[in-house]
């Protein structure tokens, strides 16, 4: 292979349009995290943690019993520290643990899962999270030491939330383990009807953030379970039914100052992201082999409105 001539000027990451609308990237495997950095995302919308815990081999309550408590907020705070370091200052939106029980089965201590019909509307997210608070109290430490360790743009993001009871029993551990929710940037997923229903009380919470899990969104909204082939043509984001509750979110979320961003699939799509653009949404976030397309989307959509807001 013959060298490249031009290597040393040209630009390591790719010119990215400037836009409004912050497009940043979803990420779930921290090895990939230099990858998703030079797509020059603005920041990560959606750090899954459930990669780093799943390969770990057994389930959190397993491996805090095998190994203590201390060996499992380290492994979180590797983690997420080497995605936040290499996105300094940008922004990385860390999730607290959603798995699914199914997920956890064939791990070590996956035989103490329950067993569900349903686990997709079972013991997932927060729920599980608020009714077993011992792994999530390691988590937050995780986030805890990661605020002590000077990564203040780490934001903590917290999945299948309800409603505002849901939201204040998460804050008050948050406050346990001595972080301060009036510092620290925090907030929820909108990844179900009833939190989109019920988003005035939960920005009374004091969230810094709402992020749409439109995976989730559509198929509680459309009662379409997200995995099934049978009904996989009726799973459609783009149905009217989610975006009207879309749609009032953000509008609602513009009124009272919270922002607004979204992370599941559905982000990729340039309908979508049409759509939320006009809607006037903070922020999108798509995975790393979307990010550009999106960029530019963003960018088509921002230039079209300014037009037709001067004609
Ligand atoms: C979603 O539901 O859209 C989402 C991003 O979360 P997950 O896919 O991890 O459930
Ligand atoms: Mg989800």
């Amino acid at each position: 292979v013959q060298p490249d001539p031009l290597e040393s000027v040209r630009p390591q990451t790719p010119v990215k349009p400037m836009t409004a609308t912050e497009v940043k990237v979803n990420l779930s495997i921290p090895e990939a995290a230099d990858r998703a950095a030079a797509t020059g995302a603005d920041g990560v919308g959606l750090l899954r943690i459930e990669h780093m815990v799943l390969s770990l081999g057994k389930t959190p309550e397993q491996y805090i019993e095998d190994h203590g408590e201390d060996a499992y907020i380290s492994e979180l705070v590797e983690g997420i520290r080497t995605v936040a370091e290499e996105f300094y200052p940008r922004p990385v939106r860390a999730r607290t643990l959603d798995a699914p029980t199914d997920e956890f089965r064939e791990l070590k201590g996956g035989e103490n899962e329950p067993h569900e019909h349903n686990p997709m509307l079972g013991y997932r997210g927060i729920r599980r999270s608020l009714d077993n608070p011992e792994p999530f109290r390691c988590e937050l430490k995780a986030f805890s030491r990661l605020f002590e360790m000077g990564y203040d743009n780490v934001e903590l993001m917290v999945p299948l939330v309800n409603d505002a009871e849901d939201i204040e029993r998460t804050k008050h551990l948050i406050e346990e383990v001595g972080i301060d929710p009036e510092k620290a940037r925090w907030g929820v997923m909108i990844e179900t009807p009833a939190s989109a229903l019920l988003i005035e009380e939960i920005a009374a919470t004091g969230v810094g953030f709402v992020s749409f899990g439109t995976n989730d969104l559509t198929q509680y909204t459309l009662a379409v379970d997200r995995n099934n082939e049978h009904v996989a043509e009726r799973f459609d984001e783009l149905h009217p039914s989610v975006l009207k509750l879309i749609g009032s979110t953000i509008e609602t979320c513009r009124e009272l100052g919270v922002d607004t961003s979204i992370c599941g699939q559905a982000a990729s799509k340039p309908a979508m992201v049409k759509f939320l653009v006009e809607q006037g949404i903070n922020s999108i976030s798509a995975n790393i082999d979307a990010v550009r397309d999106v960029q530019h989307e963003v960018k088509r959509v921002e230039q079209k409105l300014l037009l037709d807001s001067v004609r």
